[in-house]
């Protein structure tokens, strides 16, 4: 029997959102674009799109925001691309600037310089299919992972895609090409959390 479609949030303060929204639903998923610290509520998994990460930030601040979205990522499935990955980030540089900090990882703003601002690679990546085209719109890099994060593409021996348990991070944006592997993949991990979180019900109770 096909599960029952899971729904994703895609945090629509700023920046690419819709484009998201679009791929998501074209891979099942029902999406609800996230503007209100109550359109949180009853979400299987979030998208926290590309933008500029300063300008997330005084937004969530400004709407009484930041501290729903923290417990939400705390604990959910939660998918962050480029300004989404520097939100999640453990430690931030370039300069440093309050996260969530619930990605072991390191990640320096910026940091491929303006000669290359914007750039698109095609790169080797562990998910099947062969090698996945990148994005890269005044990227941050990622210069150190924690012992439990899972690299799954790099540029220049730098993670470009990274996953730690129920958390998905990339430093390009993978809504911006045709190739849906990236979004599939997170709606999977979305899946399995959920499927974890029934059985863990029915064995309770
Ligand atoms: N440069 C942005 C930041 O530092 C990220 C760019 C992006 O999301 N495309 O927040």
């Amino acid at each position: 029997m096909k599960n029952e479609p899971v729904t994703i949030g895609v945090l629509a303060l700023q920046g690419a959102f819709d484009v998201h929204a679009k791929r998501l639903q074209e891979l099942g998923a029902v999406v609800r674009l996230v503007r209100k610290p109550e359109e949180l509520a009853g979400l299987d998994g979030l998208v926290i799109p590309g933008g500029e990460s300063t300008t997330f930030l005084k937004n969530l601040e400004r709407v009484g925001f930041y501290d729903t979205l923290e417990a939400f990522v705390q604990s959910h499935p939660v998918f962050g691309t480029c300004a989404g990955c520097i939100l999640m980030a453990n430690e931030v540089a370039n300069p440093p600037q309050r996260s969530f900090a619930v990605l072991d990882v390191a990640v320096e703003r910026n940091a491929y310089g303006r000669q290359n601002d914007s750039v698109i690679l095609n790169e080797q990546t562990s998910l099947p299919g062969g090698p996945v085209e990148m994005v890269f719109i005044r990227a941050p890099r990622i210069s150190r992972v924690g012992g439990g994060v899972e690299v799954l593409a790099e540029r220049d021996g730098h993670p470009t895609l990274v996953r730690e348990g129920r958390l998905l991070a990339a430093t390009f944006h993978p809504e911006l090409t045709e190739d849906p592997r990236v979004h599939a993949y997170f709606l999977e991990m979305v899946e399995e959390a959920k499927g974890d979180q029934k059985r863990s019900r029915e064995v309770t109770g």
